[in-house]
């Protein structure tokens, strides 16, 4: 590949132990066509979108050509799959290689279902065209809420059939990432590596995401704390617009505090915080309201993958590590709440507000309101047409919340411009994004889903395009969302 496309990659990864990767090519496929491109996205990389959005360039995207610089490799890692332990690795995805970017910044560059690895067990390292999209949508869709995550680059078509229940499309979808060191790389290591491996992993990790931390004796100590504050801090981001991540094993938790691995995440529609959308979550262990509490028992995972790091002596090494871990909770519970402040457009703290908040969210689980469409009725100060506004119970809370308001320095209008900037008025509705999947797999007509990600790309806009985006679907759509498809 030329140059002039702006690669600029290192392979820092592949100077790790040994045991953390394999090197693997892609497989080459046979008819390899972009399908969609993020041009603002390759832009911010250094790479040139003219260039790359080409034949090429789907050449390049498909795993058919590397591009200058890459040592494709597949990484090893272990992890709590519904809380049940396995060795895993990269199955369908090849990192290329670390694109530094203009800014200085360290991005990995994936494709996902380049082919079989040698971790890939009996699948067949291919991805659908279908899931590939829905990816693409969830994750821009993120990157607009203001949620850290892994990022799209493009998908290509394979022009090569994939098998599931039906025969399907085949794609490549290309990830961006901080990193993809995920809670289950450490496992890994601490079950099947050595102490000096651990140690190599976890200065790696911190120099690559905690940088400002001190690298001192505490330095591992300080890991942990930066990993449970970032986690505390992205999962009360998921709970405040209603996503649902819908598969939390311990690999797919990253150590950069990025949402990563998007299969059978949705957006909720219908507060209810036992919703689940995964078909394989049976139990509804990572249902909505669960969330936060598998965030704390992930990050008890990683901990105890650190302990040989924190002290000689084990019981001390534990107490650390329980002392650290028992912030989370308090952590999440902040954010969470002062998201919940400035979703109400609260600024200051009075004790009562916690009460306040709760009567309106059991007030929503109980009329069974749209979770996105109350929040964004409350900021237009539209309560026409929803059962739960026309309500006693709401009506009382209502006066108490606007007394709430008027007991803060800042104006009603100050209040407006909070709210607005705190609560969507889009997010990827289910039925809008099957729409425009629908469209792109089935018509070959993209148009759906680049109007949706329009919208989607400033959530907080409230334009008038995006009106008629939050229109509910019909009430008795029951959404299902698959795994590793
Ligand atoms: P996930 O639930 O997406 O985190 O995936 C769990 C594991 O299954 C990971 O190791 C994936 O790489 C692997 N995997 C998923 N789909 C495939 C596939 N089609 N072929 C090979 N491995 C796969
Ligand atoms: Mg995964
Ligand atoms: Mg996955």
């Amino acid at each position: 590949a030329s140059k002039d496309a702006g690669w600029n990659l290192d392979q820092s990864y592949s100077r790790l132990p040994n045991l953390l990767y394999k090197p693997t090519e892609p497989s080459k496929v046979k008819a390899p066509s972009i399908v969609i491109f993020n041009k603002p996205l390759a832009m911010s990389l250094g790479l040139n979108p003219d260039l790359l959005n080409s034949d090429e360039g789907a050449a390049i995207l498909a795993g058919n050509i590397l591009p200058e610089g890459a040592i494709p490799i597949a990484q090893a890692y272990a992890g709590h799959q519904f809380g049940h332990f396995n060795m895993l690795g990269d199955g369908r995805a090849i990192l290329l290689g670390e694109q530094l970017t203009p800014d200085g910044e360290r991005l990995d560059i994936q494709l996902k279902g380049a082919g079989r690895t040698p971790f890939s067990r009996g699948g067949d390292g291919r991805a659908a065209l279908g899931p590939m999209l829905r990816e693409y949508i969830i994750s821009e869709a993120m990157h607009g809420l203001g949620i850290a995550t892994t990022r799209s680059l493009g998908v290509v078509s394979t022009g090569e059939p994939v098998y599931r229940e039906s025969v399907l499309p085949g794609a490549v979808l290309t990830r961006v990432a901080d990193s993809h060191l995920r809670v289950g790389t450490f496992q890994f290591v601490r079950n099947w590596g050595s102490i000096e491996d651990l140690r190599a992993l976890a200065d790696y990790t911190l120099i690559r995401h905690y940088a400002d931390v001190e690298q001192d004796e505490g330095r591992y100590l300080n890991l942990l704390k930066k990993v449970v504050e970032q986690q505390a801090s992205l999962i009360a981001k998921w709970q405040l617009v209603g996503f649902i991540h819908g598969v939390m094993n311990t690999d797919n938790m990253a150590l950069s505090g990025i949402t990563i691995d998007y299969g059978p995440c949705a957006f909720m529609d219908t507060y209810d915080t036992a919703t689940v959308f995964s078909s394989i979550d049976r139990e509804g262990r990572y249902a909505y309201g669960n969330q936060p509490q598998i965030g704390g028992w992930n990050l008890a995972r990683f901990a105890e993958t650190l302990l040989p790091l924190l002290h000689e002596d084990e019981d001390t090494a534990v107490k650390m590590a329980e002392e650290t871990l028992s912030e989370y909770f308090s952590l999440f519970h902040q954010n969470w709440l002062s998201g919940l402040r400035s979703k109400l457009g609260i600024f200051n703290e009075e004790p009562e507000d916690e009460a306040l908040i709760a009567e309106l969210l059991d007030m929503m689980q109980e009329h069974q309101a749209d979770y996105t469409n109350t929040f964004r009725a409350l900021t237009l100060n539209q309560l026409a047409g929803q059962v739960m506004f026309d309500t006693q119970e709401y009506k009382e809370w209502h006066s108490k919340w606007q007394k709430r308001l008027e007991r803060q320095e800042e104006s009603k209008a100050e209040s407006q411009a909070l709210m607005k900037r705190s609560n969507p008025a889009v997010i990827p509705r289910n039925h809008r994004v099957e729409e425009a999947l629908e469209a792109a797999v089935e018509d070959e007509d993209l148009s759906v889903m680049e109007q949706l990600l329009e919208v989607l790309a400033d959530p907080y806009a409230y334009s008038k395009e995006q009106k008629e985006y939050a229109i509910l679907p019909p009430k008795d759509c029951e959404y299902q969302t698959f795994c590793g498809t």
